[in-house]
């Protein structure tokens, strides 16, 4: 005869309602029989029509421990009508007709048979817990019924009654709920905060639990398997004083071990669990609660969206769940192991999964059900575009993703692979590279827990050797820790002499085994060498080919990444030379953005040229001109980078053009412009501009002011790259050409660079600044003429500096008709006395002038 529970009233509405919507909400606080009534009563009430009913719990220990429970309620044998299958595990047959699945597998089931043939219902159990895979059942299965399976029953069930949204989700779908019995529960509040360790203070409220209350089976809540085993060994003295039964309950155990901690005992019983039997187990007769008020609860580092666990606060919501499991059959006491100031701190639920996780595994997901995009679905909670948009980016650049957004034959094989999308595709890649073994440890060392006791260990037989070991990567440093702790036959003590962490390798262990076992057709590898090598190296880079990375200096810790951040090498990292590398496990640091964000633990060495090779279209090409002060020219700068990251960079002179013009003019205007606006041309020019401007006032030259000079050297750097081309070039030319005719007409004429003489001989005319324009010659040059030569047509006479024939001034003037009147008679006779041999014509206003002399020098 079974037990009667408190769901059992309920189920014939239960399965009417469902029969007649095919979708409904059932709430129904824990241990009302929800896993172990329901699905065999939707089968027994036809509603999935002959069809299987699949049970989909977020826990491999929930969904076995559920189907054996059923079956042996029912008498069968587990595996017949009632089975399980979580991964790497099953208890099902062809006649199975009630299957307990991992969410996970539920996903997997819906990617290979989009339509779930065969399947007549779907149960979403503990749908309370909001995990990544729940809500991304809900949104496939929820299209499913719309699109191709409308037959199909759809039962969400919580365990709390808050399932309100998701029954709206569903069309405002029917929604059941089944308050069951609660006795009162007496919380205790610790008035301190006690800082002992944890398995401390778990003896002590053990103990006080024993006292207050005769009766009852005490259930403790942990957060993890590490410290369900230290307080089961800090509770054995105690134990064997009040003989009790102390039995652990996490999902590592086997599960006949499992099993026992659920089963009744003689002796009174302290139950030491994970949150498992938060919700999904239950365990009859607890009356006593002790809450540690932690979790593990997976994590993703926001760096690589690789998942952890940490351990991390439970949400009031969960405390409260918690405590209940003490008043289920009598009233209870729990025991916080908090202060009431700290609960009432805590948030009140935690938010789903889907709103803070990774989601490049959930759109891989995705895409291999056809979905292309995220927000073509319909979401409970729509996930957040940052996050999908750096998920979609994530797995194109795996290259999980054709471009219409399909999966690749690379993406499908990531698909079949149990991990995240970056361990799948380094997988994929050493499969495809003849190193498949070799990546599938890879992938489980570096999706499990770091195997060294510390970073720092010394493996001895390794290749690692203290803080100074070198090497290429600090993955194959992890991948000959495992192989050391193979050759030691995993023995625990002689792994931690050697500086291992059993339990981390032998879940690493565990997880290579399951993951060799997905490789294809068994081919033994062949031994690794310096090549294989080479191939690991570059099949890592395939996962984390958005993580390349570059030393600022050599064989410094500071490194700039593609993306643009910073961060620092860890010194335990044996990568001490490499100047290319990928940043493989980050610690993210909390400080100023942009700054050392982060602590790379694990690097790994690559060369730009597999870049080039494999990412090609990732890697840009920019010439980019530059000033070199030095040798004063503009040069083009080649680059080839990948995102922030300079691969190769080369520097040339820069070939003339309109962007090496404007970088050489915004040198000059750096430099000053006035460097290359020296020179007596260029002021004899300004100063006939300035003498135009007062003599031709109305139709004057345009001025040759600074900024019109500057304009004007500016204008000269086009199709110049070099200071020395400006400063050979003819600026006052230039200025000239660039006159309009009219303009140069009255240059050349008012203001003339030469006059010509009497004589025939063409002497230049000398401008010069604060002084009138001149022009020398010898005297004789003068004969023949009454007055001098005048500029700006005849209103400015030239000044004249008369020359004996030793080159020496003997007057200056510019009154020649004076001179021939005055001074002329009295020079003269001096000049006949020390030169005899010219002739001194008495007339010098008459005389001839000597033919030109051929300019000296
Ligand atoms: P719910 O899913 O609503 O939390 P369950 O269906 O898991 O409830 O459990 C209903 C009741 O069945 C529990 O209160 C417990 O008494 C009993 N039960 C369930 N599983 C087991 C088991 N494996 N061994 C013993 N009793 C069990
Ligand atoms: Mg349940």
């Amino acid at each position: 005869m079974m037990q009667t529970l408190p769901i059992d009233p309920l189920l014939p509405e239960l399965c009417k309602e469902l029969a007649a919507s095919r979708v409904a909400v059932l709430e129904a606080p824990p241990g009302a029989g929800k896993t172990t009534r329901v699905p065999v009563a939707l089968l027994e009430a036809g509603v999935s029509g002959g069809g299987q009913v699949l049970v989909a719990e977020p826990r491999r220990l929930a969904a076995r421990m559920a189907a054996r429970r059923v079956a042996s309620e029912h008498s069968e044998r587990l595996g017949g009508r009632i089975g399980y299958r979580v991964r790497f595990e099953e208890a099902a047959g062809p006649e199975t007709r009630v299957l307990y699945v991992t969410e996970g597998m539920l996903l997997r089931q819906l990617l290979a048979d989009p339509k779930l043939s065969g399947v007549g219902a779907v149960v979403l159990d503990e749908f309370h817990e909001r995990h990544l895979d729940t809500d991304l059942l809900l949104t496939l299965l929820s299209r499913l019924r719309k699109q191709t399976r409308p037959d199909l029953s759809l039962l969400v069930m919580s365990a709390t009654l808050d399932a309100e949204p998701v029954a709206a989700f569903l069309d405002e779908c029917p929604r059941l709920r089944s308050e069951g019995r609660m006795f009162p529960v007496e919380i205790e509040h610790l008035a301190e905060p006690d800082d002992r360790p944890l398995e401390k203070q778990v003896v002590s409220a053990v103990r006080r639990l024993l006292d207050l209350d005769p009766n009852g089976d005490v259930l403790v809540f942990l957060p993890g398997a590490g410290e369900i085993r230290r307080a089961q060994a800090a509770l054995e003295p105690l134990a064997a004083e009040r003989q009790l039964s102390v039995v652990p309950l996490h999902g590592d155990l086997p599960m006949a071990e499992q099993a026992r901690a659920i089963e009744p005992s003689r002796e009174r019983k302290v139950v030491l669990s994970t949150n498992v039997a938060e919700s999904s187990v239950t365990i009859d007769g607890v009356t006593g609660v002790v809450d540690s008020g932690l979790a593990r609860i997976a994590q993703h580092s926001p760096w690589t969206g690789l998942p952890s666990l940490v351990t991390a606060k439970i949400s009031r919501a969960s405390a409260v769940q918690r405590a209940g499991r003490a008043g289920r059959t009598a009233p209870g006491r729990v025991l916080r192991l908090y202060t009431k100031g700290d609960f009432q701190s805590r948030v009140e639920h935690d938010s789903p999964e889907l709103l803070r996780a990774d989601l490049a595994e959930a759109l891989l997901t995705l895409h291999g059900a056809g979905i292309g995009s995220a927000d073509s679905v319909a979401w409970l909670s729509p996930p957040p575009p940052a996050r999908v948009a750096a998920a979609e980016e994530l797995l194109n650049v795996l290259g999980a993703l054709d471009p219409a957004q399909g999966l690749t034959a690379i993406g499908r094989r990531m698909l079949e692979l149990p991990l995240h999308p970056r361990l799948a595709r380094v997988m994929v890649e050493g499969e495809r590279r003849g190193v498949g073994e070799r990546a599938a440890l890879i992938a489980a060392l570096l999706g499990e827990r770091d195997l060294r006791l510390s970073s720092r260990t010394d493996f001895g037989g390794g290749r690692a050797g203290a803080d100074t070991a070198t090497g290429p990567s600090d993955v194959l440093e992890l991948v000959d820790a495992f192989e050391l702790a193979r050759s030691l036959n995993f023995q625990p003590q002689r792994l931690r002499s050697h500086g291992l962490e059993p339990r981390s390798v032998e879940a690493v262990a565990k997880a290579e085994r399951q993951l060799t076992r997905l490789l294809p057709k068994k081919r033994r590898e062949p031994e690794y060498d310096d090549d294989s090598e080479q191939a690991l190296l570059q099949t890592l880079l395939t996962g984390f080919a958005d993580r390349v990375a570059r030393r600022r200096k050599p064989q410094g810790l500071d490194i700039v990444l593609a993306s643009g951040k910073t961060a620092r090498l860890s010194p335990s990292s044996v990568v001490r030379n490499e100047e290319f590398l990928l940043a493989i496990d980050v610690e993210e640091r909390g400080g100023k953005a942009g700054i050392n964000d982060g602590v790379v633990r694990l690097a790994s060495a690559i060369r730009p040229e597999w870049l080039l090779d494999l990412y090609g279209d990732r890697v840009s090409a920019s010439d980019e001109l530059t000033w070199n002060a030095q040798a004063e020219r503009v040069e083009s700068l080649s680059r080839m980078c990948y995102g922030a990251v300079v691969l190769d960079e080369s520097r040339g002179a820069a070939r003339p053009s309109a962007e090496a013009s404007a970088v050489l003019a915004a040198a000059v205007v750096d430099f000053g412009a006035q460097e290359f606006l020296k020179g007596d041309a260029l002021t004899a020019l300004i100063e006939r501009f300035a003498l135009a401007a007062k003599h031709y006032p109305g139709q004057s030259l345009p001025p040759l002011d600074e900024s019109t000079l500057k304009a004007r050297v500016l204008a000269l750097c086009e199709g110049a790259t070099t200071f020395a081309e400006l400063r050979a070039l003819d600026v006052p030319a230039a200025l000239v050409a660039n006159l309009s005719s009219a303009e140069r007409r009255l240059l050349e004429e008012a203001l003339p660079e030469r006059v010509r003489l009497p004589g025939g001989r063409s002497v230049a005319v000398h401008y010069e600044p604060g002084k009138p324009p001149f022009i020398e010659s010898r005297l004789q040059d003068f004969f023949g003429m009454a007055d001098g030569p005048r500029l700006c047509g005849g209103a400015l006479p030239l000044t004249l500096h008369l020359l004996a024939p030793n080159g020496r001034a003997v007057q200056v003037t510019s009154d020649l008709a004076g001179f021939w009147e005055r001074h002329y008679p009295g020079i003269r006779r001096e000049l006949m006395r020390r030169y005899p041999r010219h002739s001194w014509p008495e007339d010098g206003r008459h005389a001839e002038p000597p033919p030109p002399r051929p300019p000296r020098r």
